[in-house]
């Protein structure tokens, strides 16, 4: 649409801004709250009735995040100073809350438009500009648009016979009633074990009358070690924040803690095993992203690492035949090529009455039916149907979106060929068009707030750098997006990643390309890239 058909259905009226942010989670706030300082004129248009991005829709019980809370916050001490978690991996509640603290704070909410989801937006080149049409009918235009849809804008549900038929109640978790679902006494089943599927039955275990898991691929996940923060721990921590928040910008995935730098075979089988005996006592990611060097590169180091986690888990579950299904003698992938996720007591519940396990490997889903689900080996009755199905993970939520660029092409059908994003940031015939924590970008392994403060700083400068010098266009060429697609790939195929089916390459969606969607290199190889490409004048990137 252009400028003049935009006007015309709008009774001659668009709202011209200087930046429309999409998506009011971690990264669309801090872009508003930089940009608005800078005296840009922004709003944040969000599909959602609240702030909190993920941990607004994902309100299914036993949401919480897997990033310790102190690390999992924004680093202004202006915003963390008056604020505490009361556990060490907070709740999606407390999330929540977190984010009205920030919001009082910095008095963000009413640059918002929320329950305003942005369906179309086209480049004008006349003007140099965005429209973007949304889902309440609204019409505004602004030079740039930047896209902070996160990973998981846009829920997977497989297209499973007879969903519909269901006669219970059925919920994706990232599309959960607000209102909550009562599943006390229910029979309750939970159709996936990635991180959603794992809390949910956690949950579901102590509350239902029976509980059936419904799991495809083991999930190994991993010890929580959930803490209580008093007072007196939430001071000396916050004593250290200044140094963690240094710190998270230093380490591969944006922690306080790095991987180990030795490799697992250029040490004794006792020193392999205390040290992964001392990660493990330390939980969250540590056994993963915090042990030795070729874990995720080496087969032998990386088989270690799944012989120690299986042994470890083996000896929670009373019954052997569940033990083969949940923690397998052979793995069915290396470790630690697809996100493990944190558990609190998410085996033991397997030793309980009330809970079954179904491998959906040896007995697939027939149908869903009116009373609950079927499979190749039996029924079960269900009244409560949960879908912890993931995610058209990364890309899902950018190409939902009908945006047209420069060349009659959408982002949709540009990227049916394979993703090209300069930096995971821009692309090329999309002009004024950037995202955060979009595919090539560090996303999926890097803590959330750590990106979207690295990418949003990057965003920020680059639009200050146009405006100081009266610059109107900004463009990823091609050639840049070529050479960077490349060694995002290259990267990945040097390591264990592609020898699992995970959404990090697209796997979990029918007919998605398959390639990796996630820079490999580690935060701080890719803050230097971003750096580099800034100190030698936007280099990759077309700005008049
Ligand atoms: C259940 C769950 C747990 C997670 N736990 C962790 C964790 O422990 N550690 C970690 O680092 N990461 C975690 N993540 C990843 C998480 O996405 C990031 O931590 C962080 O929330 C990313 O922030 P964001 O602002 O980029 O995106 P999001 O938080 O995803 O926010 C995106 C927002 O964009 C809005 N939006 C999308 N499309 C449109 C549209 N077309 N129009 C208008 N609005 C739109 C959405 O409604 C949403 O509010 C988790 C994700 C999920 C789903």
């Amino acid at each position: 649409m252009s400028t003049t058909e935009a006007k015309r259905t709008n009774n001659g009226e668009i709202e011209d801004l200087d930046v429309i942010v999409v998506g009011a989670g971690f990264a669309g706030l801090y872009l508003l709250d930089r940009l608005r300082n800078m005296g840009m004129a922004v709003q944040v248009f969000e599909a959602g009735g609240g702030l909190g991005g993920v941990w607004y829709w994902n309100c299914y019980p036993g949401a919480r995040v897997d990033s310790p809370g102190p690390i999992y916050q924004y680093s202004r001490d202006d915003v963390w100073r008056n604020w505490q978690f009361s556990e060490l991996y907070p709740s999606r509640q407390e999330l929540r809350d977190y984010f009205r603290h920030v919001d009082e704070k910095l008095g963000l909410s009413r640059d918002i438009r929320f329950n305003r989801r942005v369906n179309e937006a086209q480049f004008d080149p006349a003007h140099s500009h965005w429209i973007v049409r949304s889902g309440d009918g609204s019409i505004a235009s602004a030079r740039y648009l930047v896209l902070c849809t996160g990973l998981s804008a846009k829920p997977y549900i497989p297209d499973l016979p007879g969903l519909s038929d269901f006669a219970g109640e059925r919920h994706h978790t990232a599309l959960w009633p607000q209102r909550g679902v009562d599943i006390a006494g229910k029979r309750v089943g939970v159709i996936g074990t990635g991180a959603s599927g794992v809390q949910v039955a956690q949950e579901a275990a102590g509350a239902a009358a029976h509980l059936t898991v419904f799991q495809r691929t083991p999930n190994l996940a991993l010890p929580m070690r959930q803490k209580k923060l008093d007072d007196n721990t939430i001071r000396r921590m916050k004593e250290k924040y200044p140094e963690m928040f240094d710190r998270r910008t230093k380490t591969f995935a944006g922690f306080d803690y790095d991987v180990l730098a030795k490799s697992a075979l250029e040490v004794s089988d006792d020193e392999r095993q205390a040290i992964f005996e001392r990660l493990w006592e330390i939980g969250g990611f540590a056994p993963w992203i915090g042990s030795f060097s070729d874990i995720l590169l080496n087969e032998e180091a990386n088989r270690a690492a799944y012989k120690f986690w299986r042994d470890k888990t083996r000896a929670r579950i009373n019954d052997p035949a569940v033990a083969e299904i949940l923690a397998p003698t052979e793995p069915v992938h290396p470790f630690g090529v697809k996100r493990p996720s944190l558990e609190q007591h998410f085996f033991e519940i397997f030793n309980q009455r009330n809970v079954s396990l179904v491998d959906l490997r040896t007995a697939p889903i027939e149908r869903v039916t009116r009373g609950g689900v079927k499979t190749s080996a039996g029924e079960h009755d269900l009244d409560v149907l949960v879908l912890a199905t993931g995610f058209d993970a990364v890309t899902g939520g950018l190409t939902s979106i009908d945006i047209r660029g420069t060349q009659g092409e959408t982002l949709k059908e540009k990227w049916a060929k394979g993703v090209r994003a300069q930096l995971g940031m821009a692309v090329a015939g999309f002009p004024n068009l950037l995202f955060v924590y979009g595919p090539q970008s560090p996303n999926a392994f890097c803590n959330g707030p750590t990106c979207a403060e690295v990418q949003g700083d990057w965003i920020a400068r680059l639009l200050d750098h146009l405006r100081q010098r009266n610059y109107t266009w900004v463009e990823a060429t091609v050639p840049a997006e070529e050479a960077w697609r490349a060694q995002v790939l290259a990267l990945a195929d040097a390591t264990l990643f592609p020898r699992a089916d995970s959404w990090y390459f697209g796997a979990n969606i029918p007919g998605k390309p398959r390639e990796m969607l996630a820079f490999t290199g580690g935060l701080p190889a890719y803050i230097a890239k971003c750096r580099e490409c800034a100190e030698y004048g936007y280099d990759g990137f077309v700005i008049s």
